[in-house]
């Protein structure tokens, strides 16, 4: 996001100014300011440089790294990319391309730390209902409405996605995600139970919204504003159901021995609408939204490839499977994961990225053409892949798997390299949408459509 952000201004500005004493020449060294771990990828970018190389240099401590710039001209315009990686010490530096200067920037092992905790914030203040925290609390206390009989039922609670207000349970769920993870894999020495809130927090609004027979409820909110909003009994998309189930299956874990009964509640869910996903899945296919709101008219046809047995649902299931097998050891969950990464796998085009980059996206389902390439279901998928391969290291499957995703990577990096910015298609297509590029046998699209 740091790259596109980059990129964006980058474009919008077409010309910029070469005095070296114009604060504008800031803008033609670009470096990624969250900062770089010392292992980590290192990379500049500068536009239009005075000369051929560059120099790193450590605040108050000299120069440090110099090495050549190379010209990247083949998506988005050119740039001059400079490859630091070999920089690993510690420290806070800035670079210097003839008489252009960087902002400065960290190498550190805690480089992430600050985004990280910057992102907790932002949810804390995007709660919706009855919080402490809310940057407008309370609001939306009497969410929601049922559209089809009018009748008021307690769905309040959760997070805003965005400045509409709305609480889209395919967008929201995947904060489920990224705080259980953290709390999970890192338990952050700075955190004291403050990750767990907040995940308690989104949580509840989820839980509310599953009916009992397993079904994750739909949502537009309709109307915007802080008034009473509207809320769907139909089906919410099939991508929800299993982000959802999944933050269930990571809550049971969380709060296993903080509060067994929470826990007990997480995981007894996520069964349930693993039952009704997995085994219904008649409305998905149909799936359309209730309402389409002004401005998201894209979200029309957006998810017409999520249909069980399509590349989607087999990537949402390795995921979902991966967490519940961690939450239920000894469950039926690694046999589920092992049969849908089998069945993504063998959705994969057939052919070498290296010759062909569309090749390492999928079919969208079994005898259809049409490519899906990567997207976060997909980036899901893969994790619960490579969770799978690390958990089963002797499974007959296992070099399906591998090979599955040693092509996305490979992909990654060929398309990655063709643009200064580092950026990889946000979307691929089998025939050209209008102002797509070409990539071997597909088109792409660096950024999305609305950009
Ligand atoms: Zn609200």
């Amino acid at each position: 996001m740091v790259l596109l952000a980059l990129g964006g201004s980058v474009m919008a500005e077409e010309r910029l100014a070469t005095d070296p004493n114009d604060p504008m020449n800031l803008h033609r060294v670009l470096i990624n300011h969250v900062g770089f771990t010392p292992s980590a990828g290192k990379h500049v970018v500068v536009i239009d440089p005075p000369e051929p190389k560059f120099s790193v240099y450590q605040q108050w401590n000299g120069e440090k790294f110099s090495g050549p710039l190379i010209k990247v001209d083949q998506d988005l315009g050119p740039g001059w990319v400079g490859d630091f990686t070999a920089l690993r010490d510690e420290g806070v530096y800035f670079i210097r391309c003839g008489g252009l200067n960087s902002h400065p920037f960290t190498i550190s092992k805690t480089a992430y730390e600050m985004p990280l905790r910057t992102t907790l914030i932002y949810f804390n203040w995007q709660r919706c209902g009855d919080s402490r925290s809310g940057w407008n609390t309370p609001c939306h206390t009497n969410d929601g409405i049922l559209a089809d009989t009018g009748a008021h039922v307690d769905l309040a609670g959760g997070w805003h996605q965005s400045g509409d207000l709305r609480k889209w349970t395919w967008g929201t769920s995947f904060g489920l995600l990224g705080l259980g993870m953290t709390d999970l894999k890192r338990s952050p020495r700075w955190d004291s139970g403050q990750i767990a809130e907040e995940f308690r927090w989104g949580n509840q609004y989820f839980q509310k919204m599953v009916r009992p027979d397993g079904c994750l409820m739909d949502t537009v909110n309709m109307p915007l504003g802080w008034g009473p909003r509207k809320f769907y009994r139909q089906d919410g998309t099939l991508m929800s159901h299993y982000v959802v189930m999944a933050g269930q299956a990571i809550g049971a874990r969380m709060f296993a021995k903080k509060d067994p009964a929470y826990s007990r509640k997480c995981l007894d869910l996520a069964k349930q609408m693993w039952t009704y996903s997995a085994g219904l899945g008649a409305d998905f296919k149909l799936y359309r939204l209730p309402e389409i709101p002004a401005c998201h008219e894209f979200l029309a046809t957006a998810f017409d490839a999520y249909y069980p047995g399509s590349c989607f649902d087999q990537a949402l299931k390795t995921y979902a499977a991966m967490r519940l097998a961690e939450a239920e050891p000894g469950g039926p969950w690694l046999d589920q994961a092992v049969q849908a990464a089998t069945a993504l796998a063998k959705l994969q085009f057939d052919g070498d990225p290296t010759l062909d980059p569309a090749t390492a996206c999928f079919r969208e389902a079994p005898g259809k053409n049409s490519l899906n390439g990567f997207n976060s279901s997909i980036a899901l998928g893969l994790i619960g892949m490579c969770d799978l391969i690390e958990r089963n290291p002797g499974h007959p499957a296992l070099a399906a798997w591998r090979h599955t995703v040693s092509k996305v990577a490979r992909q990654m990096r060929i398309m990655s390299e063709r643009n200064p910015w580092g950026l990889v298609p946000c979307i691929w297509y089998s025939k050209d949408p209008g102002g797509g590029r070409k990539g071997g046998s597909g088109f792409y699209r660096c950024l999305p459509a609305l950009a």
